[in-house]
């Protein structure tokens, strides 16, 4: 029996011809794929001409989903699991199954691809040597802890955020790292209104205080020097 395999699809956040042919080429091949939205896959594979079976892996189900999928994978089924956008495990479902295919001796491939930190992390300018990528912050409780935390940090530091969060991130970051911390924020990487807006947390408050927040976020900080 051929032996089964999980393969991590990174797929467009926002510009559909940031699929890789690889990436095309192992949605042909897969048995299933678990999508975080079945609906938004659904609609990337009908884009790209492929039809297979969808099944839901979300972070509301992934726990009860595990025994049910490591059965499928040790009967010799070959899965891909796409996130709605940019590579799955990143502030995304993922990390789980990895971790019990591994357990289980199941075959595991990432491919490269689309994730909204590397591009925001590169146009900021900021060092990208090391960098610590701290995907969204809590939202309450541990919060507070979480940005103290960071006051002696030395390497780039990198979130993602929701546009109703934003201003109030900078501010609190600002209280934590002193007004004049360089940072860059980008916003709808890949897509038509694409911006990257580069200042200190004051300018940056100032900017997001005057003009309207929408679209997606990641939010890229200097470190301490
Ligand atoms: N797995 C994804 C990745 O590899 O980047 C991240 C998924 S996370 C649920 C969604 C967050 O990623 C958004 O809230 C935003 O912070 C960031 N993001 C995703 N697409 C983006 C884009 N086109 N521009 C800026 N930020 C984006």
């Amino acid at each position: 029996m051929q032996a089964g395999k999980l393969i991590l699809i990174p797929t467009p956040i926002g510009n559909l011809e940031d699929i890789t042919l690889r990436a095309i080429r192992m949605l042909k091949e897969a048995d299933a794929v678990l999508a975080e939205d079945t609906r938004v896959t659904g609609k990337l594979l009908h884009h790209l001409g492929i039809s297979k079976p969808l099944w839901s892996y979300h972070a509301h189900n992934e726990h009860k989903q595990i025994a049910h999928l490591i059965s499928e994978l040790n009967q010799g089924k070959m899965l891909a699991l796409a996130s709605d956008a940019g590579t799955p495990a990143i502030s995304d479902p993922g990390f789980l199954l990895v971790r019990e295919c591994l357990k289980a001796g199941i075959k595991v491939e990432c491919l490269p691809g689309p994730t909204a930190f590397v591009p925001a992390l590169v146009k900021s300018g900021l060092p990208s040597d090391s960098f610590s990528f701290l995907g969204f912050l809590p939202e309450k409780k541990g919060r507070q802890t979480a940005l103290q935390a960071l006051a002696l940090e030395k390497r780039t530091l990198v979130f993602y955020e929701s546009p109703h969060r934003i201003l109030k991130t900078l501010q609190q970051l600002s209280e934590v790292l002193g007004l004049d911390r360089r940072c860059s924020v980008s916003r709808e990487l890949t897509k038509l209104y694409e911006e990257t807006i580069n200042g200190t947390l004051q300018e940056l408050i100032l900017h997001f205080e005057t003009h309207p927040i929408k679209g997606e976020f990641v939010l890229v900080v200097e470190g301490k020097v």
